[in-house]
Parts: C-alpha cells; sequence; structure tokens
C-alpha cells in the first residue's frame, strides 16, 4: 500500500507557526510535558530550544513572583513543589492556603466526558469562589494565570478548562510548568527541516491553498476530495488541522459541511484577539529573567514580555534590548494605532522594570491577531468537535478538539499526533493506494 500525504496550507512557502500574519514576529514556549514535540527534534536531529528558564510575575505594583525551574530543585508530592518552591513576594500565605480545597475539583476532574460536563457550565470565577478561594489568591495568583494560560479573564473561562489546565501545566507533575524557548522562529528552527525531512519520506506540500470546501460521495458517504477555489484535489482521508476562526471561514463557503450539526456548531465557538509587539531598543535593560507575565494593567488582559536577547540567537550580540511582548484578550488594543500601542507597551514595561523608560525606541513591530487563540469560554465544551467526525474518512485535530490528554490551547502537535495516529487505521481499510489530504 502507498500512502501519499499532501499537506494544503494557505501561508507561503515555509509553513508559519500559528498564524502566517506572524511569520517573523512570534515566540514559543514549550513546555515540559510537551513530550512529542521533544520527541520530534530528537529525531529530526535538531536542537531548537533554550535551556530551561525561569520566569517572574509583575503587577502595577512590581515583582510579585519568582519561579525555579522546578526539575532543579528536590522532588516533593505534587503539588507540594508548587506550592512551596514557586515565591509569591506579595501574596500572603493565609491566602495561598485557601486554595487547598481547590485540589479537590483538580482530582475530581478526570478529563472524561462526563467531568468536562460537569464542570464547563460555571465559569472558573465561581469555580475559585466555590472551593473558598480567596479574593486575593483569585486575584493575584489564579485570574493571572488564566489570562495568559487560557487568554481570558477567570469569569469568562470555563471551569473544565480551567481544572484541565492546572492539572496539565501546573499541578500533576512538580516540572510541569518549566518551560524551554524556540531561540528562533519556529517556522524556521523547527517546521523548515520538517518539512524537508516530510518531503524526503514522500509528502508534498502545497502552499497557497485555501480550503473552501469538500466533496462528498452521496453513495459511499465518503469524501472523495477538497475544494481550494476551482481547484480539485482528490483525496482519501481528510484531516482538518486549523484554529476555529478558519473552521468557520470554511464551513461557511461549505454547502457540504453545511449540512453536519457538527460543523455547523463550530460558528457557536469563539476565539480571542492577541497582540505582539517587539521594540528595539538604543540600550541595554537589565531584564532579571528572560520571560515575564503581568496582570492588573488592564483588567481583562494578561501580557507576557520577553528578554530576546537571551532567547534568540539572531538578537544575542545586539548593542540594544530587543523585546517582544504578547497581550492576550486583547479586544481593546487592536484598534489602536501603533504609536499609541508603542507608548502603552514602554509604559508597562516601565512600571516592571524601570530601565525601560529610559530607554529609546529604534525600530518596533506591532502584529495583530484578531480572533487568533481559542476561547473556552463556560457552555463552549457541547460545540467542540471530536477527533472523528460524522464523514468516515474526515478527521479533526488541532488545540480547540476533544481529546483524551488535555493539553488543549497550546501547540496543537499533541493533539495532532492522536488524530494522525487514527487515520493509517482508516486507511488500511481501504483496499488500494491512497492519496490522503490533509490541511494543516
Ligand atoms: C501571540 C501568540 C503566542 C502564543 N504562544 C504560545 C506559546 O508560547 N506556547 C504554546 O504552546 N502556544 C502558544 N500559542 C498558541 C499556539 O500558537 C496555538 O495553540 C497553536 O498554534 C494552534 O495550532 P493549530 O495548528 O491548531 O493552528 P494554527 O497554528 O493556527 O495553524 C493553522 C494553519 O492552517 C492554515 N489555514 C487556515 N485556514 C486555512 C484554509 N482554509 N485552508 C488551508 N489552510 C488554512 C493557516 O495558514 C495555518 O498555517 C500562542 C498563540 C499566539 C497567537
Amino acid at each position: 500500500m502507498f500512502l501519499f500525504v499532501i499537506v494544503l496550507h494557505e501561508s507561503g512557502a515555509g509553513l508559519s507557526f500559528s498564524h502566517q500574519l506572524s511569520c517573523h514576529h512570534f515566540l514559543a514556549g514549550f513546555w515540559y510535558p510537551y513530550k512529542n514535540i521533544f520527541a520530534l527534534v530528537d529525531e529530526l536531529g535538531i536542537q531548537p530550544f533554550t535551556n530551561w528558564t525561569q520566569s517572574a510575575q509583575y503587577s502595577p505594583n512590581g515583582l510579585e513572583v519568582e519561579s525555579p525551574i522546578f526539575q532543579d530543585v528536590p522532588r516533593l508530592p505534587s503539588p507540594l513543589g508548587t506550592f512551596i518552591y514557586t515565591k509569591f513576594l506579595r501574596l500572603p500565605i493565609w491566602d495561598r492556603l485557601s486554595s487547598l480545597p481547590l485540589m479537590y475539583a483538580v482530582v475530581d476532574f478526570d478529563n472524561s466526558d462526563k467531568s468536562w460536563r460537569k464542570y464547563d457550565t460555571r465559569t472558573a470565577r465561581e469555580l475559585f469562589k466555590e472551593f473558598g478561594c480567596s479574593e486575593r489568591v483569585y486575584k493575584e495568583a489564579f485570574n493571572p494565570m488564566l489570562l495568559v494560560g487560557l487568554f481570558a479573564p477567570g469569569e469568562q473561562c470555563s471551569a473544565a478548562a480551567t481544572l484541565g489546565m492546572l492539572y496539565y501545566f501546573i499541578l500533576a507533575h512538580q516540572p510541569d510548568f518549566d518551560v524551554v524557548w524556540c531561540r528562533g522562529t519556529v517556522g524556521e528552527r523547527i517546521f523548515k527541516p520538517w518539512i524537508a525531512r516530510l518531503e524526503q519520506q514522500g509528502c508534498e506540500f502545497l502552499s497557497r491553498k485555501r480550503v473552501t470546501d469538500v466533496v462528498l460521495d452521496k453513495v459511499s458517504g465518503l469524501v472523495t476530495g477538497i475544494l481550494c477555489g476551482n481547484e480539485l484535489f482528490s483525496a482519501d482521508a481528510v484531516v482538518f488541522c486549523v484554529g476555529i476562526s478558519a473552521m468557520q471561514r470554511i464551513v461557511a463557503s461549505s454547502p457540504v459541511l453545511q449540512e453536519r450539526d457538527e460543523f455547523l456548531n463550530t460558528c457557536n465557538l469563539g476565539a480571542v484577539d492577541v497582540l505582539a509587539v517587539r521594540l528595539w531598543l538604543d540600550r541595554k535593560v537589565s531584564i532579571p529573567r528572560p520571560s515575564n507575565a503581568c496582570f492588573g494593567f488592564d483588567s481583562s488582559t494578561g501580557w507576557t514580555f520577553f528578554d530576546l536577547n537571551a532567547l534568540h540567537d539572531e538578537y544575542q550580540d545586539e548593542q540594544g534590548t530587543v523585546v517582544e511582548a504578547d497581550f492576550y484578550h486583547a479586544n481593546q488594543l487592536l484598534p489602536l494605532n501603533d504609536e499609541d500601542i508603542v507608548r502603552k507597551v514602554q509604559s508597562y514595561l516601565s512600571t516592571c522594570i524601570p530601565g525601560f523608560a529610559e530607554a529609546s525606541i529604534v525600530d518596533r513591530a506591532v502584529v495583530r491577531f484578531p480572533k487568533a487563540v481559542t476561547h473556552f469560554f463556560p457552555g463552549s465544551y457541547q460545540y467542540l468537535m471530536h477527533r472523528n467526525t460524522s464523514f468516515p474518512n474526515v478527521f479533526m485535530a488541532g488545540d480547540w478538539i476533544v481529546n483524551q490528554h488535555g493539553s488543549w490551547s497550546q501547540v496543537c502537535f499533541l493533539c495532532d499526533n492522536e488524530t494522525v495516529s487514527h487515520v493509517p487505521h482508516h486507511i488500511a481499510q481501504l483496499d488500494k493506494s491512497v492519496t490522503c489530504a490533509m490541511e494543516t
């Protein structure tokens, strides 16, 4: 049996990591549990990542939290390590202790369909209140985590998604919060060598192809092709690997998909605006830790800033500082012009690290990502799609697809692996040579 995989994607040559808009302005963190990605880079024989990095958290009051590299400190039974080794500079111990009863919900939530349905109708805010978390631990620890982890404030996040995120990134194993960063753009450092390897293995990548519809054989019930406008690509299996907004656009242009409720219901899902700003400064500003999360500047927006001189090889020898700030749930920032955005970002950075106020900006890049990342709002679970669809040979992958391991919201190669491992099983049942068209 031959297996040809054709990857159709709408970006130009070389896949962009997240959105084709992003090409140069994207910074990506890879957390300790991203085992599939670490295995992939080993298999490719590349070393695209920094060492494990320490992080900090700031508010308008200054430094709030310092995190160690959790795998470097003595291992304690989970979640004790997270509680004991994370250094909260302002949050009193009593407030932190008030979150202990929440562990009941974290253990109770097992990522099953039943527990998603049980917790998804509540907001994260309600969950924390119900389990006795103090207002202060919510405002200064949990809500900031949600703003940068699920890209929305607690009153707009599903309690189920919150518990899944807490378990996956923070509480299951002591080192889970440890992170490495790609030392350049993910497109260059990971996708490029990966694509080259896949091409050697017979996979074909067709760029600038925007999928608009599928072709259905009404007799067999199978999808037999993909349409990119007027262009037809035959397919024996299709894997949709796009975010929510892209899927909504495909459904809007696809009479075939509009006939299925599971696809039509994606229109009930939502996505969150993100803003990325990169600044080149005329002098070195000392940034104590390479990655930093911030809260309390705008009530429903979380943001992060990164020392790119420390993280990206290409900026290591720059005379001045190169810093990137990413804002999540940045609805109110997107309409501003670049000058206003840059002014605001410099003022926010200066609140965290006063040295930023003295530096002059010599260059800048502002990239807006409207409706770019998944919004796990309360009640959204019922509309999320599953790996298998009602078409026997159409599959779904992505960070918003219900999966077995709970790693949604971040890099979706984790979820895609799970889906793609099922496609050959389907194809094996077809007694012929196959072409598998897959979109990424
Ligand atoms: C600023 C920012 C920072 C982030 N930081 C991190 C981080 O540090 N760590 C982390 O784990 N996650 C991070 N994320 C989240 C992460 O980017 C996403 O979870 C991940 O990219 C989702 O992958 P995906 O393949 O599902 O979708 P995407 O990465 O969006 O890929 C979808 C692909 O489909 C293509 N496409 C869309 N429509 C069509 C069509 N009709 N036909 C053909 N192709 C189409 C697009 O061009 C794109 O290449 C961040 C996101 C943003 C915006």
